[in-house]
């Protein structure tokens, strides 16, 4: 799955949402999510953010790791 990350926060631009082909980017309170199980891992919406947020996950930096953990507890606590 794809991840997004930190520098999505307060943000949300939202370009990676009208490129995403399965329609799998949720919004939240202050940054977007991609649904792990929905993401066909396609690469459209990492191009698009303005503020370079999205990582493939095993590619997601260092100090932006818990972020992945946050991705799938969002959806955990839908
Ligand atoms: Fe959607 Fe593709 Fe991005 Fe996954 S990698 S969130 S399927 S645009």
């Amino acid at each position: 799955t794809y991840v997004i990350s930190q520098p999505c926060v307060d943000v949300k631009d939202k370009a990676c949402v009208d490129e995403c082909p399965v329609d799998c980017i949720y919004e939240g309170k202050r940054m977007l999510y991609i649904h792990p199980d929905e993401c066909v891992d396609c690469g459209a919406c990492e191009p698009v953010c303005p503020v370079e947020a999205i990582f493939y996950e095993d590619d997601v930096p260092a100090e932006h790791k818990d972020y992945y953990d946050a991705n799938v507890t969002f959806f955990d606590d839908l």
